[in-house]
């Protein structure tokens, strides 16, 4: 198992908001979190990066602890983070973005480089040299994912890729994410049901900081119950 979180509780002050999340990502899938608006995707994905402490429970990225450790080390250790709102550095090019997050993996071994990055993200490369601040929505998230990338992760995470765009650039970051699956391991955080089990091996539906459905792709697409009641679709 790459990642595996057990019992994971998680407070913002006096509120309760994961209360007890448990969820698995094996080496090579794609699973996706599924849920609406505020029911704790983001905080799930915080807590995994160290952004928000767990009071309880247990994260462990290939067989290690990482709950509660730093941010940085969580990124040392191997998880590329892909936020909700892309953080893209908009003083930097394009080309600087990833320059800056560009690390071999802990082995030495680097799958992806900003190069590699320009030949897989064609749309990136004619915008190597301009500013973060002047992409637009879609190439902004382009360059989060592709920043991600050239960390040389040995899982990603991504926290709800598609908000905001227009829908030609989702199927375009569908696309993609299709191509990244075959030799990553990926978590995706989405709201947008319909793009996330297109792409997803396995999925988890979270409401109210809780886990309140799990099952294969097929076992979520032919649950109409779990469709209609917990996704806006
Ligand atoms: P969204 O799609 O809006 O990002 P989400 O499923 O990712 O939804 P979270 O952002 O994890 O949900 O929020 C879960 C709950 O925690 C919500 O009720 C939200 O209002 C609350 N919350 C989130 N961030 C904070 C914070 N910094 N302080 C207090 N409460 C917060």
């Amino acid at each position: 198992m790459i990642l595996e979180l057990h019992d994971i509780h998680v407070y913002y002050g006096e509120s309760y908001v994961l209360q007890g999340i448990s969820l698995r990502v094996a080496k090579g899938e794609l699973v996706c979190l599924l849920g609406r608006n505020g029911a704790g995707k983001t905080t799930t994905m915080r807590a995994i990066m160290g952004y928000a402490s767990p009071k309880a429970g247990s994260i462990k990225f290939m067989g290690e602890e990482i709950a509660g450790s730093p941010v940085f080390e969580v990124v040392r250790k191997g998880i590329g983070y892909v936020p909700e709102d892309r953080r893209i550095f908009s003083t930097l090019t394009v080309e600087e973005n990833l320059e800056v997050a560009f690390r071999p993996k802990k082995n030495g071994e680097t799958l992806w480089t900003p190069e590699k990055v320009f030949d897989v993200f064609s749309l990136l490369k004619p915008l190597r040299n301009k500013k973060g601040g002047k992409l637009s929505g879609g190439e902004q998230q382009l360059l989060a994912i592709a920043r991600a990338l050239v960390s040389n992760p040995g899982l990603i995470l991504l926290d709800e890729p598609c908000e905001g765009l227009a829908p030609v650039i989702v199927e375009f970051l569908g696309e993609i994410i299709k191509e990244l699956k075959k030799d990553m391991t990926i978590l995706l955080a989405e709201q947008n049901a319909c793009f996330a089990l297109n792409l997803a091996d396995r999925g988890y539906i979270i409401e109210k900081g809780r886990i309140c459905y799990e099952g294969s792709r097929d076992e979520l697409i032919a649950n109409e119950e779990v469709q209609c009641r917990y996704l806006a679709v």
